[in-house]
């Protein structure tokens, strides 16, 4: 806040008969009046009034920034006490520092991709000729570096086939920098059972392996359990 410590001895000690401080505030304010809950801070007046007193060789500092308690002190023509290691100060300073830790931890884990899955809902599962049973799933691929990236995927925890549409020669996917890439994949089962799934990529020249879970689904108390489970995120979403 912006104030002078004393109004009275204030404009006594101002040595600026053209109200410089006033002409520059963007608010029209005449912060010699004291402080006001107009002033935005943008310290234009200390400028002009530091100015003025600099060019008389003047004592600096007529008007400052300045917690309220001081300004009253002022009025009071106490001394203005300055602590800097005080609760308030040191609380904020150790919020400031968990807050950093936590960004560092953050960026030093940080992966340089992501993936996501969802599973088809209409059909959610296929029966084949054959008797097989195939489910069918969306999964997206992003990549968060400045370079393109390939990735492999792999399903893991069903006795299934996979193959990802439009690549059934099962090269890694290529996902352009700061980019995402959709992806179609289906995996075959021929003795279905309702299981979960991992599809699991890892970054071809990096370290990353990233993944994300859904379920192979077959038979129909699987495929209402999984409608009712949605319907119940939905209406928790909802509410
Ligand atoms: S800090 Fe800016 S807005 Fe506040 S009184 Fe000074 S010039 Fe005006």
């Amino acid at each position: 806040m912006s104030g002078i410590d004393d109004r009275a001895d204030a404009r006594q000690r101002c040595h600026d008969d053209r109200n410089l401080c006033v002409s520059v505030c963007p608010i029209g304010i005449d912060i010699r009046e004291g402080p006001n809950f107009a002033c935005i801070n943008c310290g234009l007046c200390i400028d002009a009034c530091d100015d003025v007193t600099t060019a008389l060789a003047r004592p600096c500092g007529l008007i400052d920034y300045e917690s309220w308690t001081n300004i009253e002190r002022g009025r009071r023509g106490e001394d203005r006490v300055s602590r800097l290691v005080r609760p308030k100060t040191m609380v904020l300073t150790g919020a400031c520092l968990a807050l950093a830790a936590g960004m560092a931890v953050m960026f030093a884990n940080r992966t340089s991709g992501a993936i996501s899955v969802q599973h088809d809902r209409s059909p959610v599962a296929v029966v084949l000729s054959d008797g097989s049973v195939r489910n069918a799933y969306t999964i997206k691929l992003l990549n968060k570096s400045a370079t393109p990236h390939a990735f492999d995927l792999k399903a893991e925890g069903a006795d299934a086939a996979m193959a990802i549409i439009g690549n059934e020669a099962g090269k890694p996917v290529i996902v352009p920098a700061d980019g995402s890439e959709a992806i179609r994949v289906t995996l075959t089962m021929v003795r279905p059972q309702n299981t979960d799934v991992r599809f699991v990529t890892r970054d071809v020249a990096g370290k990353d392996v990233l993944s994300a879970f859904d379920r192979f689904l077959f038979n129909n108390a699987a495929l209402q359990r999984m409608i009712a489970r949605d319907f119940r995120c939905f209406f928790v979403m909802l509410v």
